[in-house]
């Protein structure tokens, strides 16, 4: 504890008191102690996550009620938990882990004394798993509900079933927008209590504004640079096809600016706009903007918002090669997001120094999760990268789209902090105007597999009873598909009860069909390759095809997938290449020559050590990353575990003289990218492939596929009868015999049982 007097305590102390929560704090703890349900509103910065758990905490302390108090405050992400801890402890002047601490997926600090526990949603789901009543905790605040996220919607049904159990447990829900009435309907009338906050003004400049002000010109060069521009060209068709599918939302930003006329502006200015590209995030531009910021502007931090990890990167790159925005002397380049250390986290909340300028390259965690105090300048993309899901087509996608009104306002926001600010919107004042007003839940727009799975391992009965007592539940369509496909690939019996597998896969954050790749790579010793498959599939191709080296870069590509048929197979043959490279300094020319981007290759670099380490946490390996499994490639045994991950992506191949014809159950004829190993060659020798993602442009397309064999679907995809298997079975019996693991023993039993019985008949 602090000593009272001490100069540093008084300081805290005076900061605390001046954050609007103070005011409130009577007003709340009473509503705390008079009511098993409130819901809390005020906007980001109030002091709702920091204060109002300290208050709880400190009133039981004064009740001397302090030792018998638990109070778990949950986060969305992980970052903000450990982030949002480790200030409130340093407010209580002790360390981390004495009354405070936190807990997140892998790693954790937390102490006997700990009475307060910050921890992601995740993490309370599955304490929920080992203890339904959640014995011995007081208080469950569950933080950031206006996100609407999955895991805070599917928890708020739990918590509503829990109350009547556990009379004496208080729930507090905070949210940072006024949309409470809904929360509160939700419980029954519980009573809200609004937190009023006080910011400055903040001057919004729209796309043409910026291009009055800077003199920037548009032209269509400077709106493919992102991703290059075969990258571009595929990003515009899958966007296409996703506002065809789902969004009015994308469809009312088209004709909006279809009648969009730009009137007040210059004609110099109109010109430029009609080379304005949505479909891009235009890195160019944000340079230009972030230059003119640091040249023209008054002092303060500017926080740019992108869509994600991936692009942050990019751009991170890009601007430090800049003169001016790369020179250290004049600018601190600092990236925020989920993933990145905790001591480069601390730096964003750090004051730089003196005529240096701190840019912040963030992603729409910092619209509420997170504050940075200094803030003047704020760069808002107008997207944001979410899930989103069309039960009809039974096909997810994630894409950078459109954020809501109240997003964009929220971005804004965050340049009045401390005086007024500036909010440079990269997209005309049309666009804006034409967004949703909020965002759709993320119940509503993802596949609902992986949540129905955790409905079941936390034995909540049946899942479509279940979702229908959601705060907005999903359409019965998406549950069904839900349903129907776990119960395809083996994670649910025919009563929907959980297999052994659907247990395993409950465990694993990932998609199912991922999780059963990965836990299949376990268990047949091809884990190296099957992980950098599966973080491949959720990256993106790291294979580039520039238009004007097409040729070029498509037989650079053949090469790493030899005689396989395969794009998964190409993939892993690229990465161990890369990886020896880099081990030898060569990546960078490794990546030139064959025309391979090591921005992605990082990333699925990262992302196999993450799955890694969830293999590990959840007991299925247990060895050092370098030496898990040998890198080597078992061609049959990949393709056998691909296979098994991605059906139901499957389309046979028919071989004629001079075309190969391929048909899928729901779609009849597809066709293949042209950048896929299989596009265009006389003769693919599989009578399947499997793939992980189909796109609908005018037909219907699949980026990614491998070729398999009738015995290798017949036992790893699923019951399409196809006669002639004894010997493989046998073959593949043998396999699983020859590498079994013994934690995953009764797993191995069951899918023993079946070939048996497979063999049998
Ligand atoms: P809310 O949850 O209402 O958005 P918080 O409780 O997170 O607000 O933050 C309240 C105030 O505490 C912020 O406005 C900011 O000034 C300060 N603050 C929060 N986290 C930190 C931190 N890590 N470092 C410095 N100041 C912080
Ligand atoms: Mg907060």
């Amino acid at each position: 504890m602090f000593q009272e007097e001490s100069p540093e305590g008084q300081k805290m102390i005076e900061f605390r008191r001046s954050l609007p929560a103070y005011k409130e704090k009577d007003v709340l703890l009473k509503a705390v102690s008079e009511n098993q349900v409130i819901v809390v509103s005020g906007e980001t910065g109030c002091g709702k996550t920091t204060q109002l758990p300290q208050y709880i905490l400190e009133s039981e302390i004064e009740a001397a009620r302090g030792a018998a108090c638990s109070i778990i405050c949950t986060q969305p992400r992980r970052i903000s938990a450990m982030a949002v801890s480790e200030r409130v402890a340093a407010e209580r002047g002790e360390k981390l882990g004495e009354s405070v601490g936190y807990k997140v997926r892998l790693e954790g600090m937390r102490g006997r004394d700990t009475r307060l526990l910050f921890c992601t949603t995740g993490i309370l789901l599955r304490r929920l798993l080992l203890d339904r009543n959640l014995k011995g905790v007081t208080h469950v605040i569950v933080d950031e509900i206006h996100e609407r996220g999955m895991n805070e919607d599917f928890l708020l049904i739990v918590l509503r079933d829990l109350l009547p159990r556990r009379p004496e447990l208080r729930l507090i829900l905070m949210s940072a927008t006024l949309n409470a009435e809904l929360f509160s309907s939700y419980f029954g009338g519980a009573p809200t209590i609004h937190i009023p906050g006080f910011t400055y003004p903040v001057r919004a400049h729209f796309l043409e504004n910026i291009l009055e002000i800077t003199g920037y010109r548009l032209t269509p060069y400077n709106q493919i640079d992102d991703y290059g521009q075969e990258k571009t060209w595929k990003m515009q068709k899958q966007a296409q096809a996703f506002k065809k599918r789902k969004s009015q939302i994308a469809s009312s930003v088209e004709d909006a600016l279809e009648v969009a006329d730009f009137k007040g502006c210059s004609s110099r200015t109109r010109e430029s706009l009609s080379c304005w590209n949505p479909d891009s995030i235009g890195f160019n531009l944000i340079e230009h903007v972030l230059c003119h910021i640091v040249k023209k502007e008054r002092p303060g931090a500017v926080l740019v918002f992108m869509t994600g990890w991936d692009d942050i990167n990019s751009l991170k790159d890009q601007l430090q090669a800049h003169p001016i925005l790369g020179d250290p002397c004049r600018v601190l380049l600092l990236a925020c997001h989920g993933s990145m250390a905790s001591s480069e986290q601390r730096l964003i909340f750090d004051k730089p120094e003196d005529g240096v300028r701190k840019i912040v390259l963030a992603t729409n965690m910092a619209e509420t999760s997170i504050t940075i105090n200094d803030v003047v300048f704020v760069v808002d993309c107008g997207k944001a990268k979410e899930t989103s899901y069309d039960a009809l087509n039974n096909t997810p996608c994630l894409l950078p789209s459109w954020i809501s009104k109240a997003a964009a306002r929220q971005r804004k926001g965050r340049a009045g902090r401390v005086q007024p600010g500036e909010c440079y919107h990269l997209y005309p004042r049309c666009v804006y105007d034409a967004f949703a007003d909020y965002q759709l839940p993320e119940l509503l727009r993802t596949p609902l597999q992986s949540l129905s799975l955790q409905i079941k391992s936390l034995q909540l009965g049946s899942i479509s009873e279940f979702l229908s007592r959601a705060l907005q539940p999903p359409e019965p369509l998406s549950v069904q598909n839900a349903v129907e496909y776990l119960k395809l690939i083996g994670a649910l019996d025919e009563h929907e009860n959980l297999t052994v597998l659907g247990r395993h896969l409950s465990v694993l954050p990932v998609e199912p069909k991922l999780g059963k790749m990965l836990i299949l790579g376990t268990i047949f010793n091809c884990l190296d390759p099957i992980m950098t498959v599966v973080a491949g599939l959720s990256v993106r191709d790291p294979f580039l095809i520039p238009f004007d080296k097409k040729d070029l870069a498509e037989s650079a590509k053949a090469q790493f997938a030899g005689r396989d048929c395969s794009d998964h197979l190409a993939l892993v043959r690229a990465y161990n290449g890369w990886k020896d490279a880099e081990r030898q300094q060569s990546g960078h020319e490794y990546c030139w020559k064959n025309f391979l981007s090591a921005q992605t290759l990082k990333a699925i670099d990262s992302l196999r050590k993450q799955f890694f380490y969830l293999l590990k946490d959840t007991g299925l390996v247990d060895k050092q990353i370098e030496n898990c499994n040998s890198r080597s490639i078992d061609e049959h045994l990949m393709r056998a575990v691909i296979c098994a991950g991605l059906f139901p992506g499957l389309c046979s191949v028919v071989n004629k003289e001079k075309s190969i014809t391929l048909k899928t159950m729901e779609d009849g004829q597809v066709l293949l990218y042209s950048n896929s190993v299989n596009a265009g060659v006389p003769k693919i020798p599989y009578p399947w492939l499997v793939f992980n993602e189909k796109v609908k442009v005018n037909s219907v397309f699949l980026r990614d596929s491998t070729g398999v064999s009738d015995s290798v679907l017949l036992l790893f995809g699923g019951n399409i009868e196809r006669g002639g298997l004894d010997g493989h079975l046998k073959m593949l019996g043998g396999y699983l015999e020859f590498f079994m693991k013994p934690t995953l023993g009764d797993m191995y039993l069951s899918l023993k049982r079946e070939l048996e019985e497979l063999i049998q008949n």
